[in-house]
């Protein structure tokens, strides 16, 4: 494309007196009409141009008007450019229109120095769709508007009337447009506001539940911490006031079958026999009980020390033998690796295992029962495993409950205290309990120790 040829004018005039005011409006809106301003930016150039041009007359005798299609300096797009070159000196070399409002109808406004003289400028960009404005076609509007006769001041102010007109509307429009708006934007703010003090009221109400559900849960846990803490003391009472005549009963019980006593016939020490078995099998339930009230109320402290894990093996596989009368059972308690020490309470650890190897043996009718220690990082697992009758699935947590038993396993007596006490003291200990088993093939009890202690 060809650029607009900037050097020479599209249109010069001169200002001189009032009328020339209204002339130098109504040519510089055909100016811009001619270069393609939008209508509105016609009547933002003619107004600006009207309104200096005033000022102009008023304080330096007027001036001579150029307009030039020039190129604008930072955007590179063309713009019409007048230049106003004041007859008499600017007060002050400045010049300031009278009214604020005149700058912003252009895009630019100011005084500048041209070749010496100094020149009010004012510009507007050109829109972009006028740009196909060739040096000929420049030539044409030239010659067009040398040739143009210039109108009256009264059809320029009728003119003016007019577009005064269709700015009134316009604002008027922009007005209706913005009362539509607000009305719109009032509706919506209520909207919005409603639909807040909705949400914020079912989170009220949400809140509200959540802190009547805690309360109520703290009340229940509280209460059921009471329970329980009656029960150990309950348990802890009962038997201990128990073992006292139990115990009498069995001593009672083995005077009657003494030698030395008189002889009793013998269904008598039948029956004296068969008190005394009962008898010290309620005094077994009754240690239980004592035991589990005590590690359950947090009576037990564990008498923590450096535990040789081969010498207490040796000695589970000393006691135990004697209970392992089944010949086609067979127990088996492995060395454990070195070093073989960990960090517990050896009377407390023994009692677990012996309870663990000691229902392995009970349950299991052929095959083994084998004691392993294996070193994992920092924990030691030691695990009893059985070929016995094993636990269905299902029943595997439930054992751990205080005098649970698996039904129809009831045979080898017991009391069900057993697993609860077991679980209670490795917890103590800072360890875990842990089953694996399957119904018909054998169990797993698996105590799991951390190396250090708890
Ligand atoms: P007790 O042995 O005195 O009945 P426990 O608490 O030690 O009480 O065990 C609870 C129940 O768990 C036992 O009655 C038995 O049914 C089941 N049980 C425990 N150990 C084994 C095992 N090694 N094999 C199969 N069942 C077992």
């Amino acid at each position: 494309m060809t650029g607009p040829d900037p050097s020479e004018p599209l249109l010069q005039m001169a200002l001189r007196v009032e009328q020339d005011i209204f002339l130098v409006r109504q040519r510089g809106r055909e100016v811009a009409a001619a270069v393609g301003l939008e209508h509105q930016d016609q009547v933002r150039l003619a107004t600006a141009l009207s309104e200096v041009a005033r000022d102009l007359l008023r304080t330096a005798d007027g001036a001579d008007v150029t307009f030039v299609l020039d190129v604008d300096a930072r955007s590179g797009r063309p713009a019409l450019r007048v230049d106003l070159a004041p007859v008499g000196p600017l007060p002050d070399g400045r010049y300031e229109p009278q009214s604020g409002a005149v700058a912003r109808l252009v895009d630019m406004l100011g005084v500048v120095q041209d070749e010496g003289d100094t020149v009010v400028r004012m510009s507007r960009r050109v829109p972009a769709a006028a740009q196909a404005l060739t040096p000929e076609r420049l030539a044409e509007l030239r010659a067009e508007l040398a040739s143009s006769a210039p109108g009256t001041a009264l059809d320029e102010l009728a003119d003016q009337n007019a577009q005064l007109i269709a700015a009134l509307d316009e604002v008027r429009t922009q007005r209706d447009e913005l009362e539509v708006l607000n009305s719109e934007l009032q509706e919506t703010n209520r909207g919005v506001m409603a639909l807040y003090n909705q949400l914020t009221a079912e989170l009220e109400e949400t809140n509200r539940g959540v802190v009547a559900l805690y309360a109520e849960l703290d009340e229940k846990s509280a209460q059921l911490r009471a329970a329980s803490e009656s029960k150990s003391r309950f348990l802890a009472n009962v038997s201990h006031e128990l073992r006292a005549p139990v115990t009498a009963i069995i001593g009672l019980g083995r005077l009657l079958a003494d030698s030395a006593s008189d002889p009793l016939t013998s269904e008598q020490a039948q029956q004296v026999g068969l008190i005394r078995s009962s008898a010290s099998d309620l005094l077994t339930l009754v240690n239980e009980l004592l035991d589990l009230a005590k590690a359950e109320s947090g009576r037990i402290e564990p008498n923590w020390a450096e535990v040789d894990l081969r010498g207490l093996f040796g000695q589970l596989r000393g006691t135990l033998r004697a209970l392992a009368t089944r010949s086609a059972v067979e127990l088996m308690v492995e060395e454990p690796p070195a070093p073989a020490t960990v960090r517990s309470d050896e009377v407390l650890l023994a009692q677990v295992l012996r309870n663990l190897l000691h229902n392995g043996l009970k349950f299991t009718e052929r095959g083994e029962v084998r004691l392993r220690a294996d070193r994992r990082d920092d924990a030691w697992s030691l695990s009893v495993t059985d070929t016995g009758v094993g636990i269905p699935p299902e029943l595997q947590e439930r054992i751990f409950e205080e005098f649970y038993q698996v039904p129809g396993e009831t045979r080898a007596g017991g009391t069900g205290l057993g697993l609860p006490y077991a679980r209670r003291l490795v917890t103590l200990l800072g360890g875990t309990l842990e089953l694996s088993s399957e119904l018909g093939r054998g169990s797993t009890f698996t105590v799991v120790l951390p190396v250090g202690g708890a």
